[in-house]
């Protein structure tokens, strides 16, 4: 079995791929080599370096990686303006890091029959708030997205799966001042995705 985590660099995906260690050949996907190669290491996965925004680096990494069974796509990025502060830059980024990334995945990463892609939503009633808006508007681009192309390629016998998540205590927080108070840490985080998506009968969209 092969499993994908894109985004291993970050909070949740560096969780998913310790909760998945031992359970087949893990590739651990992100720009930060040195920190992919670190948890590598002690995991005994690979680690590839991509930036996911860039096509040509997408199509790459699928050539060299071959079909999946399992595809995480723990990418983002953390970001607040207001409507009256928000920039071109700051929509950019957040569309490029949570949509354009999972555009250029679905495009060139092989599924393996049966196979499962996770992509990381958010709930709206707790993005759709004050300072949230291009954050917000990247997660139900991120939806609306998986949702299309979910009706594609379910001829090909493999799931698409949209998880919900509350706030996790990682580095997306960052600029946003740290995470809130009540965030889950991301082990926990990592096992309850798990729990949910590994069920036989996992729903589309899954709110953990
Ligand atoms: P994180 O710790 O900031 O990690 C984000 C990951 O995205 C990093 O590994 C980063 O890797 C990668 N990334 C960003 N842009 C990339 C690019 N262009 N190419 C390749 N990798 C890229 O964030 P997280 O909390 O684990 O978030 C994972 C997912 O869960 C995101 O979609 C996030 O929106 C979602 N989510 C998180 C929360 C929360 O409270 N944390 C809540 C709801 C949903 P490099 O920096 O190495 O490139």
């Amino acid at each position: 079995m092969r499993i994908l985590i894109l985004g291993a660099s970050g909070g949740i995906g560096e969780s998913l791929a310790r909760a998945l260690q031992g359970e087949g050949e893990l590739v651990l996907v992100g720009r930060r080599i040195e920190v992919l190669k670190r948890l590598a290491e002690e995991l005994g996965a690979r680690a590839v370096r991509a930036d996911l925004s860039q096509e040509s680096e997408v199509q790459s990494l699928a050539e060299e990686v071959g079909a999946v069974d399992w595809l995480f796509h723990a990418v983002g990025v953390g970001g607040r303006a207001t409507v009256h502060q928000v920039t071109v830059s700051l929509v950019e980024q957040m569309l490029t890091a949570h949509y354009l990334t999972a555009m250029w995945v679905l495009k060139y990463i092989t599924l393996a029959p049966k196979g499962r892609a996770v992509f990381f939503g958010a709930y709206p009633q707790y993005v759709r708030v004050p300072g949230f808006a291009a954050y917000a508007a990247a997660k139900a681009a991120l939806e609306a997205f998986v949702e299309t192309a979910r009706k594609e390629l379910q001829r090909q016998g493999v799931q698409l799966i949209v998880v919900r998540m509350p706030a996790v205590a990682t580095g997306l927080w960052a600029p946003l001042g740290g995470p809130p108070k009540n965030a889950l840490s991301p082990a926990e985080a990592a096992w309850r995705v798990l729990q949910l998506v590994r069920r036989p009968e996992a729903p589309n969209l899954v709110e953990v």
